[in-house]
This record gives C-alpha cells, structure tokens and sequence, in this order.
C-alpha cells in the first residue's frame, strides 16, 4: 500500500473510532435522560437493580458500538487490501506509473475510442541510452534512483491527457491522446527530450543522460480499424531502434521499412547467437613489425566468421550486428581468451621470437556494458597470459562516447599492467585531450593517412605531426596499412616505431602465423623482413 493510502486508512480508522464511541456516549445519555436503565429495572426485579443495570447498559452500548466498528474496520481491510492488489497488479512499484498491463488497457479504450472519433493515437517509445553502464558503474539503488527521477521529468513534460507508463526496465512509453497530425507528437518527443537534457545527478556525479523516442501513431485512413494495441508498440519499439541508430538523443516516426529492418534484426540475431554456439567465430593474427629491422614484435588478433555457406566473413560485415545485439560482450571475451591463450602459446613453442604482444580489438559496448576490468582479470587469470602481453586497443569513438565508464573500467585495465592503443586515429576527433590525460601506450595512425604517405604531401605531414606529438607523450606509434616499400621507407625516414600491413602480411590464421614464426626464429640472428605470406 502507497504512504499516502496508509496515511488516508489510519485517519479513517480513528474517524471511525471516534464516530463510534460518539454514538455510544449519545445513546447512554439519550438512555439515562429517559431513564431506560431504571424502567428496564423496574419491569425486571425491582428498583434496588437500578444502579448496576446502568452499568450493564453502558457496557452493553460499548460492546454493540465496538462490534460495529471492528466490523467496520475489518470491511474496510478487505477493501484496502483488494485495491493494494489491483495497484500492485497495475501499477509500476518504482516510479508509481501505470505499467504494462494497464498501459495495453488503456492503448486498447484509446483505439477503440478513436474508431468512432476522428482523432488519431500516438504512440511515443523511449528508451534511455546507455542505462545499463549507470548500473554496472553505480549500483542498482543509483539505477533506480535515476529511473524516478526519469519517470518526475516525463510527467511534468507530457500533456495532462496523455498516459505515461514504464514497460519495464528503461522503457518508457507515452499515449498521447487525440493527436490530430505527426507534427503534435513530434512536438511532444521534442519536448520530452528537451526535459531530459539537463544533467541528471548519480550520487555526486552529474551526468548527461540521453534518451531515443520512437513514434507510431494509428492508422487515420481506417480510423485505427487495423492498429492494435500490440502493433502500435511494435512499430514505436522499431522507430525507437531506428532513431538509436542515427545516434544519441533522437526520436523517428515509424514507416513500413522498419517494420522490415526488426524483422532482419531479428534474424540476424539469431544467426549470430546459432554462429557463436556453433564455434563459426575464428581469430586471425596480423603481424606488426618494427619500422627499424623488421622484426615481429607483436600480432593484432582480427574477427572473422566462418560461415559454412558463405566462407570467411570480414569482421566489418557482422562486429556491428554483435554491438547492437549486445553479443558483442560475449563474443569479445572469448576474442579476448583466444588470444590471450595464443600468445601464450606461442611465447613458449617460439622463445627466440623474443617478447611478443597481442593487441586485441575491444568494442565500445564492451567497455560500458560489462564490468570490464573484472573480465580482464578474469582472462588473464585464466589463460596464464602476462598482462604486458596483452594491448587493448580502442577507437576514439568508444572514449568520445560514454566516457565516465569506459575510462573508469579502463583505469582498472591499466592497473593490471594492460597496454593501452587508441586504434584508427585520425578518424574521429582525433583529440589530444584523452591521449594526454589518460595513460595509453600505443597510437595506431589510420591507415587512410599511411595509404597517401608516399603521394600526398598534407597526409605526410600528418602523420609526420602525429608521430611526434606521440613521442612527446611517451606514446609508440604503429602506422595502419603499409602496402608498399615506399610507405614504409616514409615511416622510417619520419621516425613510427611499429609497422601493419599486407607488405609484411595479411590477417592470417593461426598455424601460418606460426610458420612465420618459425621462419623468423631461424633468422633471429639477422635482420630480415618477415615473408610475405598472402
Ligand atoms: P582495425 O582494428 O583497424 O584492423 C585493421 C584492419 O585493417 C583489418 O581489417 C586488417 O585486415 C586491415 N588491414 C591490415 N593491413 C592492411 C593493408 O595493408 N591494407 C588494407 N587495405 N587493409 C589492411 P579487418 O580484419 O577487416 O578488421 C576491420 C575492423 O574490424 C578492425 O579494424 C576492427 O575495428 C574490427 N575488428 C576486427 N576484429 C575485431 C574484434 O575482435 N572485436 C572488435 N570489437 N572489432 C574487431
Ligand atoms: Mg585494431
Ligand atoms: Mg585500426
């Protein structure tokens, strides 16, 4: 039961006593002005009873007025507690707003009204971006607090009229009522997420908390004849996704397409998991050699899917898909392990190879949505791998991103010893703010610049300019895509420590990697390039 319903229960319940033991005190009165208690005396035994009959009147009185009001109260229990029922069944426990059940009530009245109306329904679906890493950072009482807090701004941004309800974890969904065109809800999804761009506070920090708005509204041509409460939230679950997709804090308006596009979302997601379940995932290992004597130094494990159909699947095609079905957390820790056992492995059937690193690509879902630096530690433990061993590299992108978390789980990475590669830079805002302010060891200049090194005069004065800055933090440099001995000859004569590319050897399995190894430990006493292996 609600704090106010208990409040309004207990002032009954006094108002009741007082009522009763009123009504007694007035019918003993009424009783001893009439002289009752001595007419029922004398009609009885006699007048010497009089007195103690009047004591056994007002009991009496007492007796029927406590009976009356324990009666009463005990009805009213019922009753409380059967409406405690319909609210728990009804309503959401943590915010108070109406839940799905009765939002699915109240969507089907509102078509139903509307077929014999002209008006419209819309549907409004929100999700907040992000959520999950406010619980793995803060906790789950932070979580729920910011979730109120949530549920207090969207009340006060819809229309009186309109039903706000929560599905259920970060799901919102909004009816708005007798929408005559698109524009209107539009105008309320703007609104709401205006409501929701001011800063939220979790615990003493204060954080930007986005949201994604999908809109349906009913059928107006068969005046919702065809809509159901079902479909309607279908198609604003499916404008929501599409709105995640164009980034942050949008909303879209459902059309036919995206109705195909969940389908296919669907499928795909099936088809990854059965892949994942069936051992279709597969690491390849592409070398990186020292600028200076060309030597294997190190290997960047690279996703690919061996699809029985289609063969080898680059990671471009799929490692998308896994980010935004989530799988991508699972996926990536078992990329992790592999190649933590890999280099493992080969650090012992190779010593003369000399120290050899991994470099492991990690999503930004990665960093947000599990507790990162646990799994790390977790992979190490397992595996047996040195954490020197192992470098994670990270876009830009993943740090520009939610970047509370992802650097708090990176900290802990760092702890464990973890080197640390900001991957295709040049790509995003190339910002020196986080290679400055966070401890990373590796800056990989993308290979869109490397590619030009040799013809573009701007290109090589970039990748000139990033390589020093990089030496100025203290930062090795590994230049992305080196196909021809030009380029490379470039990135000696610039000064990059480490070298990638199909020049040296492409993304290989395993066992050819160890081949090259073999080959290259007989040379160790040599300078020499490693083969080319195509
Ligand atoms: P990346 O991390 O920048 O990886 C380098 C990409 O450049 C690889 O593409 C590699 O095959 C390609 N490459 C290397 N040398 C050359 C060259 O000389 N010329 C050209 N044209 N390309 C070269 P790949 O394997 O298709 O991977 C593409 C991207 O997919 C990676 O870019 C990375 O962002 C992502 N990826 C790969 N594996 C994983 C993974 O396990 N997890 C995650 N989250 N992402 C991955
Ligand atoms: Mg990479
Ligand atoms: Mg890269």
């Amino acid at each position: 039961m609600r704090k106010q319903d208990r409040g309004a229960s207990r002032r009954r319940a006094i108002g009741d006593l007082v009522a009763v033991a009123g009504c007694s005190v007035v019918v003993f009165a009424l009783a001893l002005h009439f002289q009752l208690p001595h007419r029922l005396a004398q009609h009885s035994a006699g007048d010497n009873g009089a007195t103690s009959d009047a004591a056994v009147f007002f009991l009496a009185t007492l007796a029927i007025g406590l009976i009356v009001f324990t009666s009463r109260r005990w009805r009213e229990s019922v009753r409380e507690s059967e409406q405690a029922d319909v609210h728990r069944a009804l309503y959401d426990p943590l915010t108070g707003l109406p839940n799905r059940i009765l939002l699915n009530q109240r969507l089907t009245e509102a078509l139903a009204r509307v077929r014999q109306d002209d008006g419209r329904v819309a549907v409004l679906f929100l999700d907040l971006d992000r959520f999950k890493s406010i619980n793995d950072n803060y906790g789950h009482a932070a979580g729920d607090h910011l979730l109120t807090s949530v549920a207090d701004r969207l009340r006060a941004a819809v229309r009186g009229e309109d039903l706000l309800a929560r599905l259920g974890g970060d799901e919102f969904v909004v009816i708005c009522h007798e929408v005559t065109y698109t524009g209107e809800a539009e105008t309320i999804a703007e609104r709401v997420l205006l409501a929701m761009a001011h800063p939220f506070f979790v615990g003493d920090d204060e954080l930007a908390i986005s949201s994604s708005i999908g809109i349906a509204l009913s059928d107006s041509t068969t005046r919702g004849r065809r809509d159901s409460a079902e479909t309607l939230l279908h198609d604003a679950d499916a404008a929501m996704y599409r709105a995640k997709s164009q980034g942050p804090g949008r909303f879209a308006i459902f059309d036919r397409t995206m109705k195909v596009d969940r389908v296919n979302r669907d499928k795909v997601e099936e088809r990854l998991r059965d892949a994942f379940d069936n051992d279709e995932f597969t690491l390849h290992y592409q070398p990186i050699i020292s600028v200076a004597d060309e030597r294997i130094v190190g290997v960047e494990a690279l996703l690919r899917w061996e699809d029985p159909h289609r063969g080898t699947i680059p990671p471009l095609e799929f490692v998308p898909e896994l980010e935004e079905t989530g799988l991508i957390v699972a996926v990536g820790e078992w990329a992790l392990e592999q190649a933590c056992r890999q280099v493992k492995a080969w650090g012992k059937a190779y010593p003369r190879i000399g120290p050899l690193r991994v470099s492991v690509n990690v999503s930004p879902r990665q960093l947000v949505q599990a507790r990162f630096g646990d799994v790390v530690t977790r992979v190490l433990q397992r595996t047996g791998a040195r954490a020197d061993q192992l470098c994670l590299e990270i876009t830009e992108a993943a740090l520009m991103g939610d970047v509370v978390s992802a650097w708090a789980e990176l900290r802990k990475v760092k702890a464990l010893g973890v080197n640390l590669a900001i991957d295709d830079f040049g790509t995003g805002y190339s910002s020196v703010s986080y290679v400055r302010n966070f401890a990373l060891d590796v800056l990989k200049v993308d290979q869109s610049f490397v590619r030009a090194l040799s013809s573009c005069v701007e290109d090589a004065a970039i990748v000139k300019a990033v390589v020093h800055m990089a030496h100025a933090l203290s930062l090795q440099t590994v230049a992305e895509g080196v196909e021809t001995p030009e380029q490379l000859q470039e990135l000696r004569e610039i000064g990059c420590d480490l070298a990638q590319g199909y020049l040296f050897s492409r993304p290989q399995a395993a066992e050819m990697i160890a081949a090259l190894f073999a080959q290259e430990g007989g040379r160790r006493s040599r300078p020499a390039r490693a083969a080319k292996v195509s």
